[in-house]
């Protein structure tokens, strides 16, 4: 039982610290608000209850007293109560005020710092908050103001302090912002920013000073969150602001996967500046209950001389049952060990175990021509893979007369609940590319999506065969040159210079 402030940072889950990330991954419940992103939200485990505080009734955050009382209640079960804040816990959010319920009542609490959005929207924008030669403070100021009158801010003190201010909460009040500093002798000249959205795809900055930057953020539009920075040190971001000149700064890709964990192409995507969102289209079913058929087959595991893996999936499934069954590896010792690709290779390495073979090409056929050149007469293979996988592998070997068992130790099914997440982007058209790394990932996403307007999206494949099922449904396709990470972010580049 325990309650964790948590300061999620400025966005990204980049910008969320480790500490923050393994107390997320173990709680019981998360109470989050407005400026936490789905992003973040993504690390919370699904067992994990969330409650977004910040919308509730009406649209109207949750009153504060009630935020309280649901904190300290959730604590009394006996629970793991993270409570999520865009940020920083302690600065401008309340934190001080959540603690003071949960003092009184004796409950341990922790509070795990965040990336300040005033400390983040300097640095993404190449302004030092302070510099030796012209800024040897900053001071983080809040222009909320109560009931819609001015905010209530000394400006005779700010301006005698000589270093770089930086307003909160200050979108509608910029224009009293920057009058109170002029009218407290700051040199109207003086360099201003404004900085939307920081560290966001969506990030803007305007560069301004006091008597130029409201009416700049007024002509563009500028909206909550964003973040005002006034002094010196501002001029430095012509130069230094790195984040802007990021090729794929201003796009955003939603990659569709098959498969859960790391994506290389996501990862490349975004260091060239794209936002990317992930969709997950299909779930791991292990098929590993009491009588299924792995288990079965492995009662006459004697029989067999190869035992063949063709995803990195398989191999953890097959391993963990093993250690689940009390099953001593070395019954296996006699076998022999194939793998569709490199992954799949490492997977089985990892669990002590070489590999004896894997084709040059990575797939079914490759691996299937090569076995049947290998094997010796009488031998059986053992393939441990997916349900209805690919039927290259098992119909080449069946044509050269190589005797085998197809074992399905997992099962890949389409997860729906990801309808309304489909249906949500498609509609929003707030997106430039839908990629598509495997032909799969492009079935699984138009089936899932199913009514959508296939027409106005902008696919990009990575080989013909993916491409065959994107155009099959209607969307204009962009083909890789080579079926490699590498060349799909080349094409991404490209299409994004014409569009
Ligand atoms: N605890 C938060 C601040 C909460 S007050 C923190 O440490 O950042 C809310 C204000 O934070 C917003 O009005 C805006 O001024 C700022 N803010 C939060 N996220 C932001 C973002 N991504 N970009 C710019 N400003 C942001």
């Amino acid at each position: 039982m325990k309650v964790t402030l948590v300061g999620a940072g400025p966005g990204g889950k980049g910008l969320l610290t480790l500490r923050g990330l393994e107390v997320l991954q173990t709680a019981d419940v998360v109470l989050y608000d407005r400026f936490v992103t789905e992003d973040i939200l993504a690390v919370i485990p699904d067992s994990a209850e969330k409650i977004d505080v910040g919308k509730h009734a009406g649209n109207h955050p949750v009153p504060q007293d009630e935020i309280n009382e649901l904190l300290l209640g959730k604590a009394r079960q006996g629970k793991n109560v993270v409570r999520l804040k865009g940020g920083d816990p302690f600065v401008f959010a309340r934190g001080g005020e959540e603690l003071e319920l949960l003092a009184e009542n004796s409950i341990p609490f922790e509070v795990v710092p965040g990336v300040s959005s005033a400390i983040a929207a300097a640095a993404y924008t190449g302004i030092p908050l302070t510099h030796r030669d012209c800024a040897s403070s900053f001071h983080i100021i809040t222009a909320h103001a109560k009931n819609n009158k001015r905010p209530n801010i000394d400006f005779g003190t700010l301006a005698k302090l000589n270093g770089t201010l930086v307003f909160l909460m200050g979108v509608a009040a910029i224009g009293d912002i920057c009058e109170g500093c002029i009218s407290a002798g700051m040199d109207k000249d003086m360099y201003a920013a404004i900085v939307e959205n920081a560290t966001l795809n969506s990030q803007r900055k305007f560069l301004g000073t006091l008597a130029t930057l409201p009416e700049i953020a007024r002509i563009n539009n500028v909206k909550s969150p964003a973040v005002i920075i006034i002094g010196k040190v501002c001029r430095f971001s012509t130069r230094y602001d790195w984040f802007s000149q990021k090729p794929l700064r201003d796009k955003r890709a939603i990659v569709i996967r098959v498969k859960a964990g790391a994506s290389k192409l996501s990862d490349s995507l975004r260091e060239l500046g794209c936002d990317v969102i992930e969709i997950l289209c299909l779930r791991i079913v292990p098929l590993t209950s009491p009588g299924c058929m792995l288990g079965k087959k492995l009662e006459n595991i004697k029989d067999y001389s190869w035992l063949v893996f063709t995803s990195s999936t398989g191999v953890n499934i097959f391993f963990d049952y093993l250690i689940e069954n009390e099953i001593d590896i070395r019954e296996l010792n006699h076998l022999k060990i194939a793998c569709v690709g490199i992954e799949t290779k490492r997977e089985v390495n990892k669990r002590g175990v070489k590999v004896d073979y894997i084709p040059t090409e990575y797939n079914g056929a490759a691996l299937a021509y090569g076995l049947t050149g290998l094997i010796k007469n009488g031998a059986k293979l053992f393939i441990a893979r997916a349900k209805d996988a690919d039927k290259d592998l098992t119909q080449i070997l069946a044509n050269a007369g190589v005797v085998f068992d197809d074992v399905p130790i997992y099962e890949k099914i389409r997860d729906m609940k990801k309808i309304g997440t489909i249906a949500n982007i498609i509609a929003s058209n707030d997106f430039d590319f839908v990629v598509f790394t495997s032909s799969s990932a492009a079935e699984c996403f138009a089936e899932i999506a199913m009514h959508t307007q296939f027409g106005k999206i902008k696919a990009v494949c990575i080989a013909e065969k993916t491409a065959a099922v994107a155009r099959s449904y209607g969307m204009e396709v962009h083909v890789s040159a080579e079926a490699t990470v590498m060349s799909m972010v080349e094409k991404i580049m490209m299409i994004s210079k014409i569009s």
